[in-house]
Parts: structure tokens; C-alpha cells; sequence
């Protein structure tokens, strides 16, 4: 089942975190990646987003695995700019058989005093960035007859949160561009799904502000005073999941053998499932 020799995946949001697990899972089974990542902070993000040396360290680690590396700093809102990235990937390693819509962002402000620059920042980065990477790699994949699509949405693509509006949205925007993405696709042999994670152990959770945020009772709230409130969104009793979890949904959902699995929704969330309908 996890065996990509020959293929080629392209990561997006692919400098840190989940997206770096990705890659280098995917270099380690044989297959040439290509990873954007746009490695820049946005005034809207309430935490640092990647940097260009992250960027970096994960093309280091695709390529110390044996395989070839594209890394570019994209962001996937510019169309133009996915575009160009895929067809640099056709050129170079001929074709992209898989595609991971990881990129994202979080904002967080009450709906009442939001402003527009957060809720374009969440509905760009995190939906509008999957249908360009979706639209830039069909195509090619159309072309070829063979593709495997993977979205990441959230547990909050399947409910609503305070403060959480616009990245709530986004999410359950992501899960309906992908099911319809997976009909429109579905008679040229790709497949497109959708992940929804828990709290995954990245710099998207870990960080001050997110910290303060869940303890707004202590001054410099630490990652011990954080876990029992993070362990609330879950059912099992565990605060957070590894990036390497959501990992082995995307092989899964990105092997050849999987080719009759399109259009589902697979949450990873430690039994949140449960509570939502
Ligand atoms: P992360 O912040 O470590 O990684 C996200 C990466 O995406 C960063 O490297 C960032 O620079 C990049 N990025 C952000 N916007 C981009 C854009 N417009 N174009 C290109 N790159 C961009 O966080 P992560 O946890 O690895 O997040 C991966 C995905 O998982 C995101 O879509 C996120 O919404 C989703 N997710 C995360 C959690 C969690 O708890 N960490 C939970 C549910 C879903």
C-alpha cells in the first residue's frame, strides 16, 4: 500500500509541520516531491508562519531520503503562481500523480469584531488556496488519467467555535470543494478526499498567543497549562496528535490501491467524531 516509486507528490504548506511530514513520508516510499510553502507572516495570523530556511530544511530532508526536490515559496491564494509550479513540476519530473491541499492559516477573533483582512486571510489561505492547487494539478491529471487528490479540512469543518468563524468556514468550504471536486474528476481516474484533523502538535497550536488564548486566566500560560483544555475538544484523553497520524491517512488515501475511495471525509481527532452529526 505505501509504495510511491516513481511518483511524484506536491505538498503544499509543505516547510513545516504536517506538510514536512508529508514529504518526507512520501520521499521515504520512493516518490520525488514538490513542496510550496508561502514562508511569510501575515499581519492577520496570530502566530509566525514558515520561514524560507524551513523551507529549506524540508527539501534537506526529502532529498537526504534519496529523492528530488522542488521547494518553492509560493502562497497558494496566487493562482498564477500554483500554476507555475505545477508546470515546473511536469517539466522537471514529468508529471504530478498526487496532490496535498495541507497549506493553511488560523485567525481567531470573535465574528462581531473581525475584521475583513482576517476573514480574507482564512478564506484565501484555506479555501481558495485548495481550489487553485485542485485546479492547477487537474489538468495534468485529467491528461493522464490518474490522480490523487487530499484535502486537509479540521474538526471545525464539521462544527462551529468561538472565535473561529472565519477558519470554521473555510474548513467546511474545503470539504464541500472537495466532494464536488471528486465528482466533477471522478471519470478520469482521480480521486479526491478530505481529512479532518484534531489538534495536531504543530506551531499552529503551539504557540503564545493560542496559549493565552486558552488560558486567559494565567499570564504566560505553558504548554502543561494548555493540554487539559485541548484535551476538551477531544473524547479520548489526549490533548494533541502527532503530525504523523494525519500522515498515514494521506498515504492511504494516496495509494494507487485506494483508487475507489473519492468524495469521503476521514476525521482523525481522537473520537471527536462522536460528538459531531
Ligand atoms: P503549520 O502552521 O505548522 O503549517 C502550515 C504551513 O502552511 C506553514 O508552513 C505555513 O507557512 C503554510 N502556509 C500558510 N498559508 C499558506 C499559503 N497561503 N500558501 C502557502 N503556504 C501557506 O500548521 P499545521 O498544523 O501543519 O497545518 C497544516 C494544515 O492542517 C492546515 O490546513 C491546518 O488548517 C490544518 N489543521 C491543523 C490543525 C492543528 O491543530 N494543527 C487542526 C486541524 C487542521
Amino acid at each position: 500500500m505505501d509504495d510511491f516509486d516513481g511518483k511524484v507528490a506536491l505538498i503544499t504548506g509543505g516547510a513545516r509541520g504536517q506538510g514536512r511530514s508529508h514529504a518526507v513520508a512520501f520521499a521515504e516510499r520512493g516518490a520525488d516531491v514538490v513542496i510550496c510553502d508561502r514562508s511569510e507572516d501575515s499581519a492577520s495570523v496570530f502566530y509566525p508562519l514558515a520561514t524560507e530556511e524551513d523551507l529549506a530544511e524540508t527539501a534537506r530532508l526529502v532529498e537526504a531520503a534519496g529523492r528530488r526536490c522542488i521547494a518553492v515559496k509560493a502562497d497558494t491564494a496566487d493562482r498564477p503562481a500554483m500554476d507555475a509550479l505545477v508546470a515546473r513540476a511536469e517539466s522537471e519530473f514529468g508529471r504530478v500523480d498526487i496532490a496535498v491541499a495541507n497549506a493553511g492559516v488560523s485567525v481567531a477573533s470573535p465574528v462581531q469584531s473581525m475584521t475583513t483582512a482576517q476573514w480574507t486571510e482564512a478564506i484565501n489561505s484555506n479555501l481558495t488556496g485548495v481550489f487553485n492547487t485542485i485546479g492547477a494539478v487537474a489538468p495534468g491529471m485529467i491528461e493522464r488519467r490518474y490522480g490523487r487528490i487530499v484535502t486537509i479540512s479540521s474538526m471545525l469543518g464539521r462544527a462551529g467555535s468561538t472565535n473561529m468563524a472565519a477558519y470554521s468556514a473555510s474548513k467546511w468550504g474545503v470539504i464541500g470543494l472537495t466532494k464536488s471536486s471528486a465528482l466533477d474528476l471522478a471519470q478520469f481516474g482521480i480521486t479526491a478526499n478530505v481529512i479532518a484533523p484534531g489538534n495536531i502538535s504543530t506551531p499552529m497550536i503551539h504557540n503564545d498567543a493560542l496559549y493565552s488564548m486558552m488560558r486567559p486566566d494565567l499570564e504566560a500560560p505553558t504548554r502543561d497549562d494548555v493540554a487539559p483544555v485541548f484535551e476538551s475538544l477531544h473524547a479520548q484523553p489526549v490533548p494533541w496528535l502527532e503530525p504523523e497520524e494525519i500522515t498515514r491517512a494521506v498515504l492511504f488515501f494516496a495509494a494507487e490501491a485506494s483508487a475507489h475511495i473519492s468524495g469521503t471525509v476521514l476525521p482523525i481527532d481522537a473520537g471527536n467524531a462522536a460528538r459531531v452529526t
